[in-house]
């Protein structure tokens, strides 16, 4: 959806970066947006798309009517030109709980998600990712209208495993907006929660001793990232 998103990707793959794309599924049906999966393929993209469940009811409560079935016709484009498929062209999912709940084991879930998709629909895929849903924005929105906040959030609080501190996203990757500014990941992005006021602020006084050292901006929705098996955007952190 970003105007620049073609010419900041074909840059990156210049200079060698790896590149991954969280691509919204139901994109690929914007005008000029059908040859996307052209697009990607040709610049060894790894496309990493959000599918909450194989059947239909489960996504469209989640994602709004239609979703699913869009879903559905983008993988399968998707698959098309090698996605999921050839070996350099990776396709991840990502699913997250419809609920006020963790998720289940991600690699349960994964062989159950392989094998429906496959059955139903001839779609292939690399992994899946489990993502524990995070109490802010919409979803801590949610959970208030809907009398879940104080549940959830002990429940989270309870499920907390030291296990998953090592791999926080947050000791390894560094979040940066369009305009440049620093955030310790991009839930705290979201929450508009710069790095420490200690450091330098945006990406163009980046130095990466400092920021190796940091101390880490943390808040109540960290337990989401810490709960069970641990949630990042590469999935569970602690096997
Ligand atoms: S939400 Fe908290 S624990 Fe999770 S990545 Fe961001 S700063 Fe780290």
């Amino acid at each position: 959806m970003i105007p620049d998103f073609r010419y900041f990707v074909t840059e990156a793959r210049k200079i060698g970066a790896k590149i991954i794309v969280r691509h919204n599924l139901t994109v690929m049906f914007e005008p000029q947006k059908e040859d996307l999966p052209r697009f990607f393929a040709e610049n060894q993209v790894e496309v990493v798309s959000s599918l909450p469940y194989f059947l239909q009811q489960q996504t469209d409560a989640q994602r709004g009517a239609g979703v699913f079935d869009k879903s559905i016709e983008a993988l399968k484009r998707l698959n098309a030109v090698g996605y999921g498929i050839e070996e350099n062209l990776i396709l991840n999912l990502v699913c997250n709980p419809v609920g006020a709940f963790l998720p289940p084991s991600q690699s349960a879930i994964e062989a159950d998600f392989k094998r429906e998709l496959k059955q139903r629909y001839d779609i292939s895929f690399n992994n899946l990712y489990t993502i524990t849903n995070m109490p802010i924005a919409r979803y801590l929105d949610w959970l208030r209208r809907s009398g879940n906040e104080a549940s959830y959030m002990t429940k989270l609080v309870n499920a907390f495993n030291p296990a998953t501190v090592e791999g926080l996203m947050c000791r390894n990757l560094i979040s940066v907006d369009w305009r440049g500014f620093l955030f310790d990941c991009d839930f705290n992005q979201m929450l508009e929660l710069p790095v420490s006021l200690k450091l330098p602020q945006t990406v163009f006084d980046f130095d990466l001793e400092t920021f190796t050292s940091r101390r880490i901006m943390t808040a109540n929705h960290c337990f989401g990232c810490t709960a069970g098996a641990g949630s990042s955007c590469g999935g569970v952190v602690a096997a």
